[in-house]
């Protein structure tokens, strides 16, 4: 039914035992599988903590998480949905409304091998959230149990408080075991792009009139960027931009005036198989009329929509065989208002990042009315914001830098930020003491993450691990 509740207890949860809680919640979800010790999910994909599990519990089989929930329904409004596991992959979800309904969700992130209920629980962020916000505001309905054991079914009308509460909320009250996620046809083909500049400024005015436009036959219908190395280095330099192996990134094009930072526009175009090519290129070079990129530094591929919602996969087969995939991944992910990026960009990206981070540096804006402020999630204050995502994939040291001097980074970028009273805030964020988490959230959101915890999880026994709440013994 549910793939595992890592998030409920951890071992070092020494106040109480917890066992009675596990159990109860075991029989409160009539769970057909196993529950035992186990240290096989102590470790994640940051690879920076590792903390055993008291227990973990397997399905009875894969048909517990993947279809016991997963029907496609038409509503009378005319939307369509999936009733989707929580435990659910987003890449399992996609091929099955692709290939059974020819349907696919509208909000998605880059990576797919992530679970449906582990990116509600942030907000789950790619380049369709400029249209659709993210994935938080494309669900309709989930199910939860709560830290008390009880399930409940909740919408924006009914049992609305977990419903929000849930979205973006870290797992702290209640663990999603079903989602009702909104569909739209899916497109055959995808026309991926990117464009390259050499100034900040007009990376961030053409992104920002990109996503702006939503008129959706005028428009793109992905919009993300990132900035690189104006280096030969593979990993976060110029080959990182080309998307075909027969493509070259050919520094002559770039004027003189570039400067050792670079940045790029991504960009999608669905269409459909039956369309006439030169309407789909007339289409797409409309979209592009105006922009103020490097003209000789576009670089463009036609694939299946499979194909491009899965390209991190085909990063990380490459990954794994390089053996990055493993090593630690000290990320970090922001929000940062339209009025502080400029002045991020001339600190944090050019000074602070200048010999890159090994990886993408992801850099696009993002509008604030497209996400529901009832959620957990922390968000700056202006309607345009930016998500800047330091995905960091080093070789382990001593072939790559060391892990600490990585994790010194990251502060001296949050140190900067809050110096200088950015308008910002993390995004899948950390924190170690309450007075941090409080400090992120804001005195009113605050003080509704605390009311939804005593309401739904009194004795805090969810996800102790991001320290949020310590564990209490009696409500
Ligand atoms: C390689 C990689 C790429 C990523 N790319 C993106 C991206 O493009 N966009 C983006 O927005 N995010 C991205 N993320 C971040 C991702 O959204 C979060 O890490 C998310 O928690 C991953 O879900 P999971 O299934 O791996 O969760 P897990 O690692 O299993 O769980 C993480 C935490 O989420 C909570 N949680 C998990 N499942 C549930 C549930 N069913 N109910 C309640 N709470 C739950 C718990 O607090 C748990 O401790 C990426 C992460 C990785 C590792």
């Amino acid at each position: 039914m549910i793939a595992y509740l890592e998030c409920f207890v951890h071992e070092n949860d020494t106040e109480s035992r917890p066992d009675d809680d596990v159990s109860s919640l075991f029989k409160a979800l009539d769970l057909q599988g196993s529950m035992g010790p186990t240290d096989e999910a102590s470790r994640d994909f940051g690879g920076m903590n590792s903390l055993a599990p008291l227990f973990f519990i397997r399905p009875s089989a894969a048909d517990d998480v993947a279809s016991d929930h997963f029907r496609v329904v038409r509503a009378n409004n005319g939307s369509v949905y999936a009733d989707v596991s929580g435990g659910a992959l987003w890449e399992d979800v996609l091929k099955r409304c692709v290939f059974e309904y020819g349907m696919a969700p509208r909000s998605w992130t880059d990576y797919l091998s992530l679970t449906v209920g582990g990116t509600l629980s942030n907000a789950g962020v790619s380049g369709q959230a400029f249209r659709y916000g993210p994935q938080t505001s494309n669900v309709t309905e989930l199910q939860v149990v709560t830290g008390k054991g009880e399930i409940f079914n909740c919408s924006e009308t009914e049992n609305s408080e977990l419903f929000f509460g849930a979205l973006g909320g870290l797992g702290q009250f209640g663990i999603i075991t079903r989602a009702r996620v909104l569909l739209q046809p899916a497109p055959d083909m995808v026309r991926w792009i990117r464009l390259v500049y050499t100034e900040f400024e007009d990376f961030t005015r053409d992104a920002e009139l990109l996503v702006t436009r939503q008129d959706e036959d005028y428009s793109f219908d992905y919009v993300e960027g990132f900035a690189f190395v104006n280096s030969d280095n593979p990993a976060d330099g110029r080959p990182s931009v080309p998307l075909d192996p027969d493509q070259f990134f050919d520094p002559t094009h770039l004027p003189q005036t570039a400067g050792s930072m670079l940045y790029c526009l991504e960009l999608a175009r669905h269409y459909r198989n039956t369309d006439d090519p030169s309407i789909v290129d007339m289409g797409v070079n409309r979209l592009l009329g105006g922009l103020g990129f490097v003209e000789r530094l576009k670089f463009q591929v036609d694939l299946s929509y499979l194909d491009f919602l899965l390209r991190v996969k085909r990063a990380e087969e490459h990954a794994k065989a390089n053996g990055i995939w493993d090593a630690p991944h000290p990320w970090l992910n922001l929000f940062v208002s339209k009025s502080d990026i400029a002045d991020f960009d001339r600190t944090v990206i050019k000074k602070i990042l200048k010999d890159g981070i090994g990886g993408p540096m992801l850099v696009y804006p993002l509008l604030r009315s497209k996400w529901d402020t009832r959620t957990s999630v922390a968000l700056p204050e202006s309607e345009i914001f930016y998500i800047v995502a330091l995905l960091r994939f080093t070789p382990p040291y001593p072939q790559g830098p060391s892990f600490g001097n990585l994790v010194a980074q990251n502060k001296e970028i949050i140190q900067y930020c809050t110096k200088k009273g950015f308008d910002f805030k993390l995004y899948l964020p950390h924190y170690r003491s309450q007075d941090d988490w409080k400090w992120h959230f804001g005195n009113d959101r605050w003080s509704r993450f605390v009311e939804r915890k005593t309401c739904f999880d009194p004795m805090a026994i969810l996800a102790p691990g991001q320290k949020i709440f310590p564990r209490v013994s009696q409500p």
